[in-house]
C-alpha cells in the first residue's frame, strides 16, 4: 500500500466547490500521489464521483480506498454498496474496501461479503476503520486473514493509537492509515509546530505529515481542495527528521502516558 494518499472528506458536497475540488484531486494525480481515500458517505457519493472524473482516462490509476457505511454493511448490503461505489468511480475494482466504523450490521456478515467481493475481483483487499484495540481483537478472531488496514484518527496532537492499538497492529503487520493527519487544520496553528518546521526548513503541514510517515507501519491521507496545498503536502515525502527533531516533537506533543512496550502486547 502506498504511504501517502489524497483524502476527500467534505468533497462532492457543494456544486459551487466542485470544480475546485476536482482540480485539486487532478493536480494531486499529476504530481504523482499514488493513492486516494474516499467513502460512499462523503457527499453521499459526490466525492466518489469526483474521484471517478479525476481518474478517467489515466493510463495508471492510483490505489483506491473506499468505505461502506455501517448501516449498509450487511451480507447483501455490502455487496450492493460496493457496486454503487464502483459505478460512481467508473472502475472495476476498489483496491482497499473498509468498513467505515463498527455498528449496524454484524461483523461476520460484513466480512463474508468482503470475501465474496474479493473472490469476484471487485475489491483487492479489505479492512476496517475507527476500530480500537478491542474491536481489532474481535475482528481478528472472526477473520484471521484481516491484514488490509485500520484507518483511524492519528496525528501529532492526537497520539492515542500509540497506547495499545498501533503496537498491536504492528505486531500483526496491519498498516495503520492515519486520518485527519493535520487535525483538520487545527494542528497547523500550534506555535511549537511552526517553530520546529522553521528549524527543519519545511512547512508545518510537511512536518506533521513527515512525522507520521516516520512512524513504522503508518500511512496517511491528508485532504486539501487547493492545488498549492496538495503540492505542499506531497513535499513531506522529502522531509527527513533527525533524532533530535523527533525528540523535540515528542516534547511538544507528548505520547500517551502508560504506553505499553510492544513485547507485552
Ligand atoms: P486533514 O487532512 O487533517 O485536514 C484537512 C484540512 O486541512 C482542510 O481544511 C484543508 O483545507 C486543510 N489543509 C490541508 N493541507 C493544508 C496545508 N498544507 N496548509 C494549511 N491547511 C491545509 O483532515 P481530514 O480531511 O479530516 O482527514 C484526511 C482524510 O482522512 C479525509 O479527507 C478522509 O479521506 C479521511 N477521513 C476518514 C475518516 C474515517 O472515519 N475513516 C474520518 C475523517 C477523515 P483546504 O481543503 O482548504 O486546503
Amino acid at each position: 500500500m502506498p504511504v501517502l494518499g489524497l483524502g476527500t472528506w467534505r468533497m462532492g458536497e457543494s456544486a459551487q466547490r466542485r470544480a475546485q475540488e476536482l482540480d485539486a484531486v487532478k493536480a494531486g494525480l499529476e504530481l504523482g500521489y499514488p493513492m486516494i481515500d474516499t467513502a460512499e458517505m462523503y457527499g453521499e457519493g459526490g466525492a466518489e464521483e469526483i474521484v471517478g472524473e479525476a481518474i478517467a482516462g489515466l493510463g495508471t490509476r492510483p490505489f483506491i480506498v473506499s468505505k461502506v457505511y455501517p448501516h449498509n454493511a450487511t451480507r447483501a448490503g455490502t455487496i450492493a454498496a460496493c457496486e454503487r461505489s464502483l459505478r460512481r468511480m467508473r472502475i472495476e475494482r476498489i483496491d482497499l474496501y473498509l468498513l467505515h466504523w463498527r455498528g449496524g450490521a454484524r461483523l461476520e456478515e460484513t466480512f463474508e461479503a468482503f470475501h465474496r467481493l474479493r473472490a469476484a475481483g471487485k475489491i483487492g483487499d479489505f479492512g476496517v476503520s475507527n476500530f480500537d484495540r478491542n474491536d481489532m481483537e474481535d475482528a481478528a478472531r472472526l477473520d484471521k486473514g484481516l491484514t488490509g488496514s485500520n484507518q483511524v484518527l492519528y496525528c501529532l496532537s492526537r497520539r492515542g493509537p500509540e497506547f495499545d492499538l498501533l503496537p498491536w497492529m504492528r505486531k500483526r503487520s496491519i498498516p495503520l492509515m492515519a486520518y485527519s493527519p493535520l487535525d483538520q487544520g487545527g494542528l497547523l496553528r500550534k506555535a511549537a509546530l511552526k517553530k520546529l518546521a522553521d528549524e527543519v526548513g519545511c512547512t508545518p503541514a510537511q512536518l506533521a505529515l513527515a512525522w507520521l510517515l516516520a512512524q513504522p507501519g503508518v500511512v496517511t491521507i491528508p485532504k486539501s481542495a487547493s492545488r498549492e496545498r496538495v503540492k505542499e503536502n506531497l513535499g513531506a515525502l522529502g522531509v527527513k527528521l533527525s533524532p533530535k527533531v523527533l525528540a523535540e516533537l515528542d516534547h511538544a506533543f507528548p505520547p500517551p502516558k502508560g504506553k505499553q512496550p510492544l513485547e507485552m502486547l
